[in-house]
Parts: structure tokens; C-alpha cells; sequence
């Protein structure tokens, strides 16, 4: 794919908190500009305004339409596209705002966490040739119906990947309230450090273990298309992480990041009776019930009984646990407990697929902090233990320490 000299920029609701901010957002945006980009951006809804929106739904029902959900929760989007319009129009700059449904994001119609199906540049290109900054409503799109709808949380990263790839862009750039992607979140470990480049792999697996700097979604859509991805501060003009294809040298990095997920709880269904068919029995009623689950442990049996846990997203803990106890009853399963006081630690590193070890000195890394593991699961490139909550900030340094990371 040939690339142009066109770049999507894609700003997180942090840095477009308030009108402060928007208007340091449209100076960075100017001095882009005037480096002879064409510049199409991507804005967040301001701040906590999607998280707000949220709770005010909440006040009303606890189970509102997914339709209206995305009516709601698109409505943020909105108020920023225009202000940053506004501030570029200020400083002299021609710009022009645009909703998801004005530049033909097409989704499917899963309302909350919608598909994109296609992107009809026109009226985008129309904009860019006349010299406008084209400002993009991030996370949202519109069904063929014409029903409004939303990618899921941090969808404007998708949104941005999505644009950058129908566009051709030459880069696509994330710009946030950090200065790239640290071995650690830097608000938990202090001497985190920002490295300069990682696969998508590595990043993908960081994200999906709670990294939140990206939206897991976006980046396989990235690997997918091959969109070069450079994670960047919203106000300084420092170079932050490239995200690209691995590299052969990338092996040597046994360890590249540690992860804190404090937004899962542990459901545990006690003395299940250990015959064939029945785990498939209750994890298809919780995926009927559009529930995502993340980590599933089976202990050993005990005289034809056996406990499963498995950890859930905590906004789905209440659904979760009403599903979960009507399938272990019918199942001949004992009492249904439920955890949300856990935390998720994982590391990531490719190097881990030619190193052995590593899930050892983690282990002992925690066991010397005193942190209790309460399970855990790997993949080829990640190791995760679910802890107590309140060990999270300690254990991540105790591993962050013990894998070195804060060195070059
Ligand atoms: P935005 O508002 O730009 O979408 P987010 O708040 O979603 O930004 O993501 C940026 C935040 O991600 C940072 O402020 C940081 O605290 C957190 N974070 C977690 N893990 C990492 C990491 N490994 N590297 C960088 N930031 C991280
Ligand atoms: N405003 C949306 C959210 O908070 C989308 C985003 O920030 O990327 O999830
Ligand atoms: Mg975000």
C-alpha cells in the first residue's frame, strides 16, 4: 500500500479534558500543519465525559437499551469535534467537524461494541483537497439502518486506525496525556521507561492485561492492515513508541512491559460435578448471555466434585453472577461466590517464547512481597496472576524490579 503525506491524528479524552487543553491541542496541530501534512484528527469525547454519561443512564436503569446507549454516549464526541474546530478556527486555521455518520463510518448494528464495515472516504477527501484539517468524531459510526453506534471503550483508537487505513495515511498517531508506551504504567511504577519501539503483538497482549494506552480492538486491526502506529504526547513534540511488525532483535527483550488490570472480578462455582459436558454447559449460557470472560481455572477433582473460577469484567459482575447461579443450580452445583477485590498483574515480552524461567522469578518476585497468587494463566508471550487489589501497585514494582525494566 502506498502511503501519503497525510497523517491520522487520534487525540484521548485526557488531553482534551478541558478548553485549556483543546486549545494546546489545536497550537500542536498548527505546528503539524505547517510541516506540509495534510492532518485529519480523531477527538475523544472531554475528560470522564463518556464515564459520566455512563452513570446517567445508571441513574435511570440498570439495564438500558444498547441502542440508546450509543445515542447517549455519542453525544461527547460531539461537543469535542466542534470545539476543536473552533479553537483551530481561532488561531486561523480552516477546519471543519464531522460525526462518524457524516463521513460514512459504516458499523454492524452490536450496539456498544459495533464493527466497522467500511469507510466512505468522499467527503473527507473532498475537505482535505480544499486545505481543511478534518476533524473525526472518534468511537462512533452508523448502521446501514442509520441507527447510531458506538466501537466500545477507547473505540476512538479504532476509529483512528480504521481512517488511517482507508486513507492511506503515512502514519497514525495516538497522541495521549503520556509521552509513549513505558514498561509500566508510569502513575503505578515511577521509574517506568518509555521504549522507543514494540510489535503488535507485544503491545496487544499489554493492552488486553489492562495497559489502557490502546484499545486491544485497534491494534489487531493495525497488525491486520500493517497501519504504522506511533504512540506520542498530546503537547510535546518528543518522539514516543512506534508499534510495527517484530523484528528479529526484538527477541532479546525478554520482558518488554508489565500490566495492572484492576477492572476484573473472580467468580468462583463451587463442588461442580466433575463429568463430561458440563463446563460446555455453563459457559455456553454466560456466552448466550453476551458475557466476555477472560481467565477460566479448574481445580482438581474431589471425590466427583471439582470448583471453577473464572474472572469476568466487573461491569458485567451483576449479569454475570445472576446467569452464573441460575446455570450452576441447574447443573447440580453448589454455591456461587464472587470476588471484585482482584487485580490482574501480567508481563509481556516475545523473548519469553526462547527463555524459560520467567514465570518462576515472577512468582518468586511476588512470593518475596508477600503477595499471595490466587491463579494464573500464560500464553506463548504473557504470564498474568490475579492478586489482591491492594498488592497491585507493589507487586508491579516487585516485578517491574525483578525483570530490571527501568534500565536500557
Ligand atoms: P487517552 O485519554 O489518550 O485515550 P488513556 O487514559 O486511555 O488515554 O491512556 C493513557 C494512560 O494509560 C496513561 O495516562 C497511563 O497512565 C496509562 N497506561 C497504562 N499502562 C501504560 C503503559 N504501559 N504505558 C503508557 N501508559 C500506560
Ligand atoms: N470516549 C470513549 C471512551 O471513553 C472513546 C475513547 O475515549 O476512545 O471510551
Ligand atoms: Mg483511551
Amino acid at each position: 500500500m502506498s502511503r501519503r503525506k497525510l497523517i491520522v491524528q487520534k487525540y484521548g479524552g485526557s488531553s482534551v479534558a478541558d478548553t485549556s487543553r483543546i486549545k494546546e491541542v489545536a497550537n500542536r496541530i498548527v505546528r503539524q500543519k505547517k510541516k506540509g501534512y495534510n492532518i485529519v484528527v480523531v477527538v475523544s469525547a472531554l475528560g470522564d465525559t463518556t464515564d459520566n454519561l455512563i452513570n446517567l443512564a445508571q441513574e435511570i436503569t440498570d439495564s438500558p437499551s444498547e441502542r440508546e446507549m450509543d445515542m447517549l454516549m455519542s453525544t461527547g464526541e460531539q461537543m469535542s469535534i466542534a470545539l476543536l474546530a473552533m479553537a483551530l478556527h481561532k488561531i486561523g486555521l480552516e477546519a471543519i467537524s464531522f460525526t462518524g455518520a457524516q463521513v460514512g463510518i459504516i458499523t454492524d448494528a452490536s450496539h456498544t461494541k459495533a464493527k466497522i464495515i467500511d469507510i466512505n472516504c468522499k467527503r473527507i477527501e473532498l475537505e482535505l483537497k480544499k486545505g481543511k484539517i478534518v476533524i473525526v468524531a472518534g468511537f462512533q459510526g452508523i448502521t446501514m439502518s442509520d441507527d447510531i453506534t458506538t466501537l466500545g471503550r477507547g473505540g476512538s483508537n479504532l476509529t483512528a486506525v480504521a481512517l488511517a487505513k482507508a486513507l492511506k495515511a503515512s502514519t497514525c498517531e495516538m497522541c495521549t496525556d503520556v509521552e509513549g508506551v513505558y514498561t509500566a504504567d508510569p502513575r503505578i511504577v515511577p521509574n517506568a521507561r518509555k521504549v522507543s519501539s514494540i510489535s503488535y503483538e507485544e503491545m496487544l497482549e499489554l493492552a488486553s492485561a489492562g495497559a489502557q494506552v490502546l484499545q486491544p480492538r485497534s491494534i489487531e486491526v493495525a497488525k491486520k492492515f500493517n497501519v504504522p502506529i506511533h504512540i506520542r504526547s498530546s503537547f510535546l513534540d518528543t518522539n514516543g513508541t512506534i508499534i510495527s511488525k517484530e523484528v528479529k532483535a526484538m527477541e532479546d527483550i525478554v520482558v518488554r512491559g508489565v500490566a495492572v488490570n484492576k477492572n476484573e472480578a473472580k467468580i468462583t462455582i463451587c463442588a461442580v460435578p466433575d463429568k463430561p459436558g458440563i463446563a460446555a454447559k455453563i459457559f455456553k449460557k454466560i456466552a448466550e448471555a453476551n458475557i466476555n470472560i477472560d481467565m477460566i481455572i479448574q481445580n482438581v477433582s474431589r471425590i466427583g466434585y471439582t470448583d471453577i473460577s473464572f474472572t469476568v469484567m466487573n461491569k458485567d459482575l451483576n449479569k454475570t453472577l445472576k446467569t452464573t447461579e441460575q446455570v450452576a443450580k441447574s447443573v447440580g452445583a453448589g454455591n456461587v461466590e464472587c470476588n471484585d477485590n482482584i487485580a490482574k498483574l501480567s508481563i509481556v515480552g516475545i523473548g519469553m517464547r526462547s527463555h524459560s524461567g520467567i514465570a518462576s522469578r515472577m512468582f518468586s518476585a511476588l512470593a518475596r512481597n508477600k503477595v499471595n497468587i490466587e491463579m494464573i494463566s500464560t500464553s506463548e508471550i504473557k504470564v498474568s496472576c490475579v492478586i489482591n487489589k491492594k498488592s497491585a501497585a507493589k507487586a508491579a514494582r516487585a516485578v517491574h524490579d525483578e525483570f530490571k525494566l527501568s534500565k536500557a
